[in-house]
């Protein structure tokens, strides 16, 4: 029986909460709801799918009791947030399993990464090794099995210190932690220090595996101890278990750095330096083609070539701000005997273009001027950092600089948006998103240039890209402080998702660089520039289409399209006859006259890559043709054509992805 007041009171606690669903509709709930509530008031399938939530901006507990209003995220496995709580959440049992197995050893972080999670762990006396896998992920799922709910506890700082008095890693991070925001995370009898952002329970574990072990020093510093790192990876189902192994495997085959090596493309020598690639003479081809490709589309878009130096004074580089960013720690000057020259190797063509368009004064009418340069730049990474020709020191952007007054910045946004297209197709890609990076809503003030001219210019990156029809996802808060920006995520055949090509509108260099240009009023305005880059760089981008095509590029840019196999030396002249009219027709072909089996010469062209194999014995000779066997296809579909048959074949199949670019 209740009076009043208390009716009142519960009335009161039970209250109601008003929550934003991200469709923008909003909803009452009960006070004290949990996401898993709201998720059933929606439909039981969301509700079995649910594994993570975040309420206005922060990870939370499926199980989280919210008492005040605001907006509510719910994640499935199929969201990047939800598959970071599922990874997070078996880095504990794959903790709780590791303390069991190893005595006395001490946990110290074990966080989501990009694919899967990992524990750092001090193991004392005790090691890991390959062989102890398979028992940790058998226990792991075993655990699993039994549905352990995870929950929060919060706990009193002195507490978590006492709990934690022998483990000086959690003694530390529990140290920097303020009281009152210190939690454990509890699943069946094992619980660790944690900040949430778990599944609701272990029962939808139904695949694990212990990736690798490495070493990694404490918070990642060399002056610190040196821990064990153990990666995992787990999943809802074991057949995305198995995918996922195969795309590894696959994967690792097509490998650039492997591929680049078997092909003859690039190297790198210890005497040259780290991350300092050199191009062999079939890679510099292969770049090359790349780079007039480029060229002649960049032609037709109005682009000049222009060529700057590989250093700059240092002066330059603090105009351009640069110098102040990046500065001491990653560019060591040059210095010369004359006193006081300071040359920095350029880390970026931007300013040296600035200072090309400020050789003369330009009106309205000139304008946009598009300056671009396969310009060639040099940052310093981390010898840890390096991979293959994706993190190098040293590397060529096919740059360009368009200077343009603000009314031009949707045209020409929308002229870069058709070349970076153009690239893509062209080359294969065909999966891609384009990401928006605009200014923070509520921090404007941290953005330098005018709000009439960040308007324009983000109203001309979301047109542009609404008009070419372009999957968009918009990021608020992303830009960089000198503008707004347009990124291309490009989806590789396995699956993975690179960075390519970057359009972005600059307001800053204009203004330290002081360019004007002469407006129809007379007066002297600063013109907007766009910095673009539809490879990238040449480098990287060589590295992602090599991993994307596994070294089998589009037939225009192969090094050779054709491999000419003689069945014995008897065969030779009309072999290289076949040769003389295949680059009368401007195909790349070469003859392989060595004296070996067919067979061999087969398989050696075949792991080259080579698109056709043209075999020529005593037939072909009589008869003026060529035996055609295509890369990859096992002797399946063999045709024998006359030579020019087999050019048409050819030029058919470079017409169609490479197309000429439009204006
Ligand atoms: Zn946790
Ligand atoms: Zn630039």
């Amino acid at each position: 029986m209740f009076c009043e007041s208390t009716i009142f009171a519960v009335h009161k606690i039970l209250g109601m909460i008003k929550i934003t669903l991200p469709d923008g509709s909003v909803k009452e709930f009960e006070n004290g709801s949990t996401p898993m509530d709201i998720a059933k008031s929606i439909s039981e399938g969301l509700a079995r799918n649910v594994i993570s939530a975040s309420f206005n901006g922060t990870t939370i507990e499926t199980s989280t009791e919210l008492f005040v209003d605001g907006s509510l995220v719910l994640f499935t496995w199929n969201d990047k947030e939800g598959k970071k709580a599922f990874w997070h959440s078996t880095s504990h049992v794959m903790a709780q399993v590791l303390e069991e197995k190893f005595n006395g050893i001490k946990l110290t972080l074990g966080p989501a990464i990009e694919n899967g999670f990992y524990y750092d762990v001090d193991f004392g006396e005790n090691k890991i090794s390959d062989a102890d896998f398979k028992s940790i992920e058998d226990r792991v799922l075993e655990i699993s099995r039994d549905k352990h709910e995870f929950t929060m506890r919060p706990v009193s700082k002195a507490e978590a210190l006492e709990v934690y008095k022998n483990n000086e890693y959690k003694t530390e991070l529990i140290s920097n932690l303020e009281d009152g925001t210190i939690t454990f995370c509890d699943h069946a009898d094992f619980f660790d220090l944690c900040r949430g952002g778990h599944i609701p329970n272990t029962g939808i574990i139904k695949a694990m595996k212990v990736m690798s072990v490495a070493g990694a020093y404490w918070r990642g510093d060399e002056k610190n101890k040196q821990l064990t790192r153990v990666y995992g990876i787990s999943f809802p189902k074991q057949k995305d278990l198995t995918e996922y192994l195969e795309l590894l495997e696959e994967a690792k085959r097509r490998d650039h750095r492997k591929l680049g090596k078997e092909l003859d493309l690039f190297a790198f020598s210890t005497k040259v330096g780290q991350g300092l690639p050199l191009w062999l003479p079939k890679g510099a081809a292969l770049r090359d083609r790349l780079e007039q490709f480029l060229k002649k589309a960049q032609k037709k878009a109005g682009y000049e070539q222009v060529v700057t130096p590989h250093i700059g004074q240092k002066e330059l580089y603090v105009t351009s701000g640069h110098y102040a960013k990046y500065g001491a720690d990653s560019f060591q000057p040059i210095t010369t005997p004359a006193d006081g020259e300071e040359f920095l190797l350029k880390p970026m063509n931007c300013p040296h273009h600035c200072e090309i368009y400020n050789t003369k004064p330009w009106s309205y009418k000139d304008l946009p001027k598009r300056y671009a340069e396969f310009g060639t730049v040099y940052r310093y990474e981390q010898s840890g950092e390096l991979h293959g020709l994706t993190r190098v020191r040293g590397f060529t952007q096919d740059d360009a600089h368009i200077f343009c007054t603000p009314d031009q910045l949707d045209n020409e946004f929308k002229k870069v948006i058709d070349l970076v297209l153009y690239v893509f197709s062209s080359l294969g890609f065909e999966n891609f998103t384009a990401q928006i990076s605009l200014r923070d809503k509520e921090n404007r003030d941290k953005y330098i240039g005018s709000d009439e001219n960040w308007e324009k210019a983000e109203n001309a990156i979301i047109n542009a890209a609404r008009d070419k029809g372009l999957n968009t996802v918009v990021e608020y808060g992303e830009a960089a402080f000198y503008g707004p920006k347009l990124d291309f995520m490009v989806r590789d055949a396995l699956g993975r998702q690179w960075q390519l090509g970057t359009i972005q509108v600059d307001y800053n260099l204009p203004e330290r660089f002081e360019l004007t240009y002469k407006g129809a009023d007379d007066k002297l305005h600063r013109p907007v520039m766009i910095h673009r880059a539809p490879f990238g760089s040449m480098e990287r981008f060589i590295a992602i289409l090599l991993e994307h095509t596994a070294g089998n590029f589009p037939l225009w840019l192969m090094p050779e399209q054709a491999i000419i196999l003689s069945l014995s030396e008897k065969y030779e002249k009309y072999a290289e006859k076949v040769l003389n009219l295949l680059e009368n027709h401007e195909i790349r072909a070469l003859i392989d006259n060595r004296n070996e089996t067919i067979g061999k010469k087969i398989r050696d062209a075949e792991v080259q890559k080579m698109p056709f194999m043209l075999i020529v014995g005593e037939d072909e000779e009589k008869n003026g043709t060529v035996s055609v066997r295509r890369h990859g296809q096992e002797g399946k579909g063999n045709i024998t054509v006359a030579i020019e048959d087999f050019v048409a074949i050819v030029n058919e199949e470079v017409a169609k992805t490479l197309k000429t670019f439009e204006v």
